[in-house]
């Protein structure tokens, strides 16, 4: 029947309409001369009542006849649920025995004013609630290193036996970009791979927020707290973001003590530390406290180079050794733009016709990190003098008394009291445990070198060039 009705419909409207309003309609049911159509959200529906009631109704009535019915279901909006739609009957087209034009155009959307509760559950005990999480954000792909072992271990523990550790809740903290979300995914999409059966909900604290204040405008709070309380694993997305709400910290007080004298799990990610979170209720604060906080720090060089190899390797792209470091030397506090660099270095390297080359990535990086001025570490310089004499970093470090090799390593100092704000005697003990006055003396030495020897001055222009570029 809803076929028929469909190419009646496609031959009455345009292509690019039919598409997108009648594709998405799933005919469910059809008893006697009521059809039900499924269709995707609340505002999906309103549209149709507004603009294709008449092709509706007449396109169903040639099917069903004079008495023909046409029974609305409206899926879950994502959020709070998907798949198991709730089944407000609106009596749409119940007037068509009378089939006059104009009563047919009369929208009858006002006649159900009360449309419909989105947080009424039919059917509690086999609901299904669409997760919302990410598959993309697993444990896999989420790196070890020392700034989040703590972190992800705990998740790993909370994944495993959710609700029966004492990390309940789990309040993962740390940074912009360190990986709060992709570890609180992980840990629900890591839930649902060992208890399929589990009702495990990621949700930001903005959403959170945003369906309450819609809730109380809608009169169902209760509703929405029932909502929330048949969950199993709830995660919580920024919740420092409740900060100064009263409502909507008192509506999560209520869930999380229920969900928590029931065994549920509770997970919740925050830019700052308990202890620093600013107008959040105490007796919130207090629970947060009951369970493990775990801090995602910055990661070290060795992590930030493996995640970006990671990447590289996940999107199938090969980068050159040196324009990996120099990425995870210059983008140090947040992976999200290491990934950001990584992407427009691909980008324009691929746009351009290049190859992704040094000169390329640190005009990249300077997008990034513009506001902060690159600095130049120690262990930049070193590495960069060694490279350009090829040789490594012990040999430019070690106690020879070789000539070349001292060259490199006062060039190395050189340049390292130039470019960065450390000490004579932080430099010394960096560059192979030399004292102060071995590294005034380097710098002496290249300065009158580079007035008195051309090819020295060469290299002091080369390295001066690459480091500072
Ligand atoms: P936050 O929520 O803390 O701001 P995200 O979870 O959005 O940070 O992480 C930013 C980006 O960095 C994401 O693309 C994420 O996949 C990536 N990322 C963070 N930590 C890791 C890690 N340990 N291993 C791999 N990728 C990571
Ligand atoms: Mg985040």
């Amino acid at each position: 029947v809803w076929d028929n009705c469909l190419s009646f419909i496609q031959d009455n409207i345009t292509p690019q309409a039919y598409k997108t309003w009648f594709e998405p309609i799933r005919a469910v049911k059809l008893t006697d001369n009521a059809l039900s159509i499924q269709v995707p959200s609340k505002f999906f529906y309103e549209w149709l009542e507004e603009h294709y009631v008449k092709l509706l109704k007449v396109s169903l009535t040639k099917e069903l006849g004079e008495h023909a019915k046409l029974v609305y279901v409206i899926r879950m909006e994502n959020t709070y649920g998907n798949r198991q739609p709730f089944t407000e009957k609106i009596p749409s087209t119940n007037r068509s025995n009378k089939m006059k034009s104009q009563e047919v155009d009369a929208p009858f959307k006002n006649k159900n004013p009360e449309l419909k509760n989105p947080f009424v559950i039919p059917g509690i005990r086999n609901l299904e609630i669409e997760s919302q999480l990410n598959p993309n954000y697993n444990f896999d792909n989420f790196l070890e290193g020392d700034s989040n072992r703590l972190a992800r271990s705990a998740g790993m523990a909370v994944a495993n036996k959710p609700g029966g550790t004492s990390f309940n809740p789990l309040l993962i903290f740390g940074g912009v970009g360190l990986g709060k979300t992709h570890l609180a995914h992980a840990i629900g999409v890591q839930i649902k791979d060992r208890y399929p059966d589990k009702t495990v909900l990621y949700i930001s604290a903005e959403k959170f927020t945003q369906q309450y204040i819609e809730s109380v405008k809608k009169n169902n709070r209760n509703d929405f707290i029932h909502f929330y309380q048949v969950i199993d694993v709830l995660i919580v997305d920024d919740i420092q973001l409740l900060s100064g709400k009263a409502g909507t910290q008192d509506v999560f007080f209520h869930i999380f003590n229920h969900l928590h004298q029931n065994g549920k799990q509770v997970v919740l990610t925050s830019d700052k530390a308990p202890v620093d979170m600013q107008d959040i209720e105490q007796r919130l604060l207090s629970r947060f406290k009951w369970g493990l906080s775990a801090e995602l720090q910055q990661p070290g060089f060795e992590t930030r180079v493996s995640i970006i190899k990671n990447k590289l390797y996940q999107d199938g792209v090969e980068m050159p050794e040196d324009i990996v470091e120099f990425l995870a030397n210059n983008i140090k506090t947040n992976i999200r733009e290491l990934e950001g660099a990584i992407i427009s270095l691909i980008a324009h390297s691929s746009f351009n016709k290049k190859e992704i080359n040094l000169e390329l990535a640190k005009k990249i990086v300077d997008n990034y990190v513009k506001h902060t001025k690159r600095e130049v570490s120690i262990d930049y310089i070193q590495k960069v003098v060694s490279d350009y004499f090829q040789m490594d970093v012990d040999t430019l470090q070690s106690k020879t008394r070789k000539r070349h090799i001292v060259q490199a390593r006062q060039l190395a100092m050189f340049f390292a009291k130039k470019l960065t704000k450390a000490s004579l005697a932080s430099i010394g003990s960096q560059i192979g445990k030399r004292d102060h006055a071995t590294v005034l003396h380097a710098c002496k030495t290249v300065d009158n070198l580079s007035t008195t020897d051309k090819q020295f001055k060469k290299y002091v222009e080369d390295l001066n060039k690459k480091l500072t570029m």
